[in-house]
């Protein structure tokens, strides 16, 4: 992803004022805490599948509020593992929001289903229950519901469809560790949920790392022996399994980290609140809110018919954007087989979308300086 590459933006003379986010700085902030975690992993000796593993799995999982963690090698895999942990395969038709980050279409590919993407809901861009009824058939499996930017789905109605037609529900919670919708956690709101926690991600480790969360106790078990080479007890494989597995020094990286997300994503929702407050300007529409959800800021997308010239006067400004995500699945060369369908709201949104920068060491003064900086432009 772009943000790999973020010291592209940070060269001395580049100009750069606020940076789009600094995964240094974000870290550096707990670098005692986890310095000595991973000192306790070199030292034990055991690296994969241990006790840090099944630790962050048990407090990940009541974090939650599931009954099963398993931790994994990303946010792709865990989704992958839980289409083919259901048995999902060729043909199959999962449901997917056209305007997702390109991992939720290849978890699908990748098992030989077929992505069904459908046009998000034009105010909250996540997925929307009506496009979700108008796209079921006979070979539906199951619906993804991607929590994007960190807001929640409206789960209840799109729970009950998938119930009348007998459908798997399954979270991309990638963008949304902590959010809640109706006071419930995101990852226990349909059958199984993926997590990544790229370093990007509310819930960041120091390199991949994913989890599946769910209350089903068969794919759980499952997804024990298909992350593990197929294997429960070593040197005994009941199925072709991969292997992907989140390994003893990311997962202790994780536990410290999960101590302070909840801190954490209560600064993402301040920075939230301070621009939503203080950007005005007739050019710009904020993002959704809603009283149903408490939302984690993943990121913070505006939008702006003239995104691009805004972009390139921030940019001017010394302020750096993003764009999640410039061209939506069905538009890439990865799946040409989809360019005939016609996704209007996504294709719109994916022209006049810009993220502003977030994260929780972003200071107040930089949120007004970026909420004057907008306020000034004239389209
Ligand atoms: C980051 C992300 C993923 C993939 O996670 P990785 O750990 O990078 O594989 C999947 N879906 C969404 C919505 C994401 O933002």
């Amino acid at each position: 992803m772009a943000f790999c590459r973020q010291n592209e933006w940070q060269m001395p003379g580049s100009g750069i004022m606020i940076s789009f986010f600094d995964l240094k700085k974000i870290n550096g902030r707990f670098r005692d805490e986890i310095c000595h975690a991973v000192q306790k992993v070199v030292e034990s000796g055991w690296y994969i599948i241990g006790e840090e593993l099944q630790a962050f799995e048990r407090e990940f999982a009541s974090y939650c509020q599931t009954r099963y963690c398993l931790g994994v090698n990303s946010g792709l895999d865990a989704l992958s593992l839980i289409i083919r942990g259901y048995g999902f395969s060729q043909g199959d038709e999962i449901i997917v929001p056209a305007n997702t980050f390109i991992a939720s279409f290849l978890s699908i590919s990748e098992n030989g289903c077929v992505p069904v993407p459908v046009d998000p809901d034009p105010d909250s861009l996540n997925i929307s229950y009506r496009n979700i009824s108008e796209a079921i058939t006979p070979r539906t499996r199951a619906v993804m519901a991607v929590h994007l930017y960190g807001l929640p789905c409206d789960m209840d109605p799109i729970c009950r469809l998938a119930e009348e037609h007998g459908l798997k529900v399954i979270e991309d919670a990638a963008q949304a560790h902590g959010a809640k919708y109706k006071g419930r956690m995101a990852g226990s709101l349909g059958h199984a949920a993926a997590y990544s926690f790229y370093p990007g991600k509310n819930l960041g480790t120091l390199g991949d790392g994913g989890a599946v969360v769910t209350d089903d106790e068969t794919l759980a078990g499952n997804i024990v022996q298909l992350r593990n080479y197929g294997s429960k007890r070593k040197y005994f494989h009941e199925s072709k399994g991969i292997n992907s597995r989140l390994d003893e020094i990311q997962a202790a990286v994780l536990r410290v980290k999960l101590r302070h997300l909840d801190e954490d994503n209560e600064k993402r929702r301040r920075i939230a609140g301070r621009y939503m407050q203080k950007i005005k300007n007739p050019h710009i529409r904020l993002p959704f809110t809603t009283e149903k959800s408490e939302q984690v800021w993943h990121q913070f997308v505006i939008r702006c018919r003239n995104r691009d010239g805004l972009a390139e006067y921030l940019k001017k400004n010394g302020i750096e954007t993003m764009i999640h995500y410039p061209v939506v699945p069905h538009r890439q060369k990865a799946y040409c087989e989809l360019w005939d369908l016609t996704l209007p709201v996504a294709e719109k949104a994916s022209s006049e979308i810009l993220s502003l920068p977030m994260s929780p060491v972003l200071e107040a003064g930089e949120v007004d300086e970026i909420a004057d900086c907008i306020n000034r432009w004239e389209s």
